[in-house]
């Protein structure tokens, strides 16, 4: 069967109405977390302040010549598009649908000449995951039976959210907080992040899972010095303390602050930045993110790395999406799987995506509906021109 066309579309989702009141307002919308842009202090830690900061995720759609389509989404609005539209599309249009490992080769190669990562593996992801979408509804199976079938009853998920009451109440027992403080901040950043720290543990107690997500603000020697102050506070790991590119850092960290382990990924692209992670021993935990590092099959052979090395793979907001939902279900080194939780307090939670099962007891269960399972009608999805 062959790829009839790849298509950068727009899809209208159903507007969810709810007339329940919330609590209050989530922690999203006012938590301090700090990003690397805040070295400068023009620049506030606080959510939706970064000028030109946009995110927006697009949607792909690939048709084969019967008139299946299969749909992926991915990150970082029009540079994206325009490498799907000008270099995948082209590239991939006519050629077997089904014979996915090739298709995303003849992406890889081509990727390498704009740095393989970024634009380029982003857009990977978005053509990759409509890709299995048609797969498995052209094979009526669910994704999760093509990658070589579950290996787990339900995925156990952790919820990344400051309101960890309303965490606790939704059934979950692992929880991810935010970082309020850049390494420039030195000794207040480092009270602040301590105080942010004993208040989880407060609310929580010692006997569940609790992580910290610095996104890239520390530099070595603040996380050293910080991660030896809250090493009492029990903290299962520390997300991404540093800038990507500093593997030796990573390292060095994990040397020194053994009762702490080292997540990282969601800023790493690619099979060989993990690959560099693993044996350089710069983490614990590897974090791959599905729609920006270059897909379900890019997720999958960094997983096989980790797997070799005895390291887990948990992908980024993998449980929120029904992409890493079938990841999580299909790969056995996957332990548990990250569901943001960035909606109000009070207000019961909804999938982004129709079709996306959502967390009950801190448990999910995939759709076993063909492909990913989600419910968007070919009538919903509109062509950009
Ligand atoms: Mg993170």
């Amino acid at each position: 069967m062959k790829i009839k066309s790849i298509k950068v579309v727009r899809i209208k989702l159903p507007d969810i109405k709810t007339t329940k009141i919330p609590d209050r307002s989530s922690w999203a919308n006012f938590s301090k977390r700090a990003m690397p842009l805040n070295y400068y202090s023009e620049f506030s830690r606080l959510p939706q302040k970064i000028p030109g900061n946009k995110l927006d995720n697009i949607w792909v759609k690939t048709t084969a010549e019967d008139g299946t389509w299969g749909i992926g989404q991915c990150g970082f609005g029009d540079p994206v598009i325009s490498f799907i539209n000008n270099i995948i599309s082209p590239l991939l249009v006519g050629r077997n649908c089904m014979a996915i490992e090739y298709l995303n080769d003849l992406i890889m190669k081509v990727s390498y000449r704009f740095g393989s990562s970024g634009t380029a593996s982003t857009a990977m992801s978005g053509v990759d995951l409509a890709l299995w979408d048609l797969k498995g509804k052209l094979m009526q199976q669910p994704v999760y039976t093509l990658l070589g079938g579950p290996v787990r009853e339900s995925i156990s998920c952790y919820a990344t959210s400051d309101d960890l009451d309303w965490s606790k109440e939704l059934g979950f027992t692992k929880f991810k907080i935010s970082n309020p403080a850049h390494y420039i901040e030195g000794d207040s950043g480092i009270r602040e992040v301590i105080t942010h720290v004993d208040n989880a543990r407060k609310i929580i107690g010692f006997d569940q899972d609790l992580m910290i997500n610095p996104v890239m603000s520390y530099n070595v020697e603040f996380a050293l010095r910080l991660l030896n102050k809250i090493k009492p506070y029990s903290l299962r790991w520390v997300e991404e303390p540093l800038i990507p590119t500093n593997i030796d850092g990573l390292a060095e960290i994990r040397k020194k602050a053994p009762w702490i382990a080292i997540a990282t990924g969601e800023d790493h692209h690619g099979r060989h930045a993990f690959l560099d992670l693993v044996e350089k021993k710069a983490a614990d935990i590897l974090q791959p993110d599905l729609q920006w590092g270059g897909g379900l099959t890019e997720a999958m052979k960094i997983h096989s790395i980790g797997e070799s090395a005895g390291i887990a793979t948990i992908p980024h907001g993998g449980a929120n999406l029904p992409f890493g939902q079938h990841f999580a279900m299909a790969a056995v080194e996957s332990p548990m799987a990250e569901f943001w939780l960035g909606s109000d307090p009070g207000i019961p939670l909804t999938a982004s995506i129709p079709g996306t099962p959502i967390p009950i007891n801190g448990k999910i269960t995939p759709s076993k509906e063909p492909g990913f399972g989600i419910e968007i009608e070919e009538k919903d999805i509109v062509e950009k021109t």
